[in-house]
């Protein structure tokens, strides 16, 4: 989940915070190999949101999303021309051919963990499937800038760099957050290049990293359920994040999956 997050604070964490938020990040991790493992024709996006929500209160953790600025469910469920924010229902069915991101966060112990794939539902396109790689690439070479010294713009520049390279272009109107005991802290992590003095990156800081990027247009709007963001175009769109620690030793994925 991102945006509502107008100039909040840079929270800096020590070691045990980040340890908490570790375990935090890792049952969303658990959650999404579980859901990847659900998708199949059929299925709908409400049974998604009620086997993460299962899980993760399973694992003692709260879904983050339920409630937050009243979004109605645990789960964001995103099928193709929809960029994130999208809202499970009983009534959306996963087809042949789609692609769906899965954006899942939780609270635990007080912190909060935030990650998110996009994944096929069975043969898509040539075009779909680079943009999946792209785009997870995309955020591979931006958690490789989450150094100490850098600035968010290094973060911006790699995701931005290596799509548009790629024919692809990246959603401006959302962006990446610090995370900490709030879903969503400073700074904003922008997946384009704003040309200004951007923060610096310094030990201790945790921050959601979550390139949004579309075939066609940069440009999105929200439907009017008030969440749904979806390209202007109605072409696909992909969507990963990884909640990543900035260390003395280098980035720390937080999120990152074990199968
Ligand atoms: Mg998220
Ligand atoms: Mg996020």
């Amino acid at each position: 989940m991102n945006g509502h997050n107008s100039s909040k604070a840079i929270v800096v964490k020590s070691h045990d915070e980040i340890m908490i938020m570790l375990d935090a990040n890792q049952i969303v991790a658990e959650t999404l190999i579980l859901l990847q493992r659900m998708i199949a024709p059929g299925v709908t996006t409400l049974d998604l949101d009620r086997a993460a929500e299962d899980f993760c209160k399973s694992k003692n953790a709260v879904p983050a999303f339920k409630g937050y600025h009243g979004f109605p469910g645990s789960l964001c469920t995103s099928i193709n021309e929809e960029v994130v924010h999208g809202i499970p229902s009983r009534r959306r069915k996963l087809k042949k051919g789609d692609i769906i991101s899965l954006d899942f966060g939780v609270r635990y112990k007080g912190y909060y963990g935030d990650s998110a794939i996009t994944v096929p539902v069975g043969k898509i396109t040539r075009n779909e499937e680079d943009l999946l790689k792209a785009t997870e690439e995309s955020l591979e070479l931006a958690i490789e800038k989450a150094v100490v010294g850098n600035r968010v713009a290094d973060i911006s520049i790699a995701v931005q760099g290596y799509v548009e390279k790629l024919g692809f272009s990246v959603v401006r109107q959302f962006v990446g957050h610090g995370i900490g005991t709030a879903l969503h802290e400073g700074p904003e992590i922008p997946n384009f290049h704003q040309g200004d003095q951007s923060p610096r990156l310094v030990p201790g800081m945790v921050i959601a990293i979550e390139p949004m990027v579309n075939i066609g247009t940069s440009k999105v709007k929200v439907l009017r359920d008030g969440w749904t963001v979806v390209t202007a175009d109605g072409k696909p769109s992909a969507h990963f994040e990884h909640s990543v620690a900035v260390t003395e030793n280098g980035p720390i994925v937080l999120s990152r999956r074990h199968a």
